[in-house]
């Protein structure tokens, strides 16, 4: 759970920062994550992350970092802070540290944060240009894994985010799930019943393809094609589709929310094992620079000639 992260756009009021990281674990167990297998923690507890994002500033051009489109995206979007932060244009550092601390071959991201990932083979491919260890290099040039269905829309038609304020939550209960489908964007030139429309430029239909079944994806395509189906009644569909894979959802949290401790556990344990990973790259980076540690006697002078 990416708490620094979340301060780079809510370092202003950081009241509900760690309930939130709480939020997203509850979330992630719900959604069938399972701590035997996944190495659950807060970002926060394991501190070689500032450590190792303090040494990529160091190497990290500036331009870079302006470059990046969810940089220049979410300051269009988010207006109501103020991001002329260096924290929140590190933001992708910190990712990079985040990822190379544990020397990931594969990063699974949504489409909008590949080119973060391009970002992390940079600072990768940089530092193991200056600096290498026993002649050989640190960190991996790790990939984007993406699943079929890369992008998620919100209820705006714009990526689904939290600061965008057009999520349905996995908590959400179902009368909330069904209001936030009535009101979701539709293709703009079905304006009315009669019309026909274009699935393909309609994100309720990027919400089918993730959630629904090839009959009910079948039905959408020709029936919206053919203006056989209503708006109304596409989204009914989509409602269903995402109240079937929440039901079961939201009943595997109440178990976590039920008992804290449980997941706090999860936590601590997941720290503990993340810690001694991120430690040993930590000696490997510091090492490389020639910053290690360890005591190191000075080169004997030299005796004169
Ligand atoms: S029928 Fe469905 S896919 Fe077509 S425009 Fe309406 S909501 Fe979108």
């Amino acid at each position: 759970m990416a708490d620094w992260h979340a301060l780079t756009t809510d370092y202003a009021d950081t009241s509900r920062v760690k309930e939130n990281s709480i939020d997203v674990l509850l979330d992630w167990l719900a959604a069938g994550l399972d701590p035997e297998r996944c190495t659950m923690f807060i970002q926060s507890h394991v501190p070689q992350h500032a450590e190792l994002h303090l040494l990529f500033s160091m190497i990290t051009p500036l331009g870079w970092l302006e470059r990046v489109p969810t940089y220049k995206e979410q300051r269009e979007n988010i207006t109501e802070k103020d991001l002329s932060t260096y924290g929140f244009l590190g933001y992708p550092v910190l990712q990079a540290a985040d990822i190379l601390i544990y020397k990931g071959d594969f990063v699974p991201v949504g489409e909008d944060q590949v080119p973060h990932v391009e970002l992390t083979r940079e600072i990768a491919r940089r530092f193991n240009g200056f600096y290498k260890r026993n002649g050989g290099e640190v960190f991996p040039e790790p990939q984007p894994l993406l699943t079929p269905t890369p992008k998620l829309p919100g209820t705006d038609g714009r990526k689904m985010s939290k600061s965008y304020g057009n999520t349905i939550m996995l908590t959400d209960p179902e009368p909330v799930v069904r209001q936030k489908l009535k009101t979701m964007v539709t293709d703009p030139a079905r304006v009315r019943r009669t019309d026909r429309g274009n699935p393909d430029v309609c994100p309720v239909r990027d919400l089918h393809q993730i959630f629904s079944d090839r009959s009910t994806m079948a039905k959408v395509n020709e029936g919206c094609r053919s203006a056989g189906i209503g708006c109304i009644e596409c989204k009914g569909w989509a409602a269903d589709a995402l109240v079937n894979i929440l039901n079961p959802m939201q009943e595997r949290r109440k178990k976590y929310e039920d008992n804290p401790r449980l997941a706090w556990d999860i936590l601590e344990a997941g720290s503990t094992k993340a810690s001694k990973v991120a430690g040993a790259t930590m000696n490997e980076v510091r090492d490389a620079m020639g910053i290690a540690l360890e005591y190191e006697a000075p080169n004997a002078p030299q005796a004169a000639k």
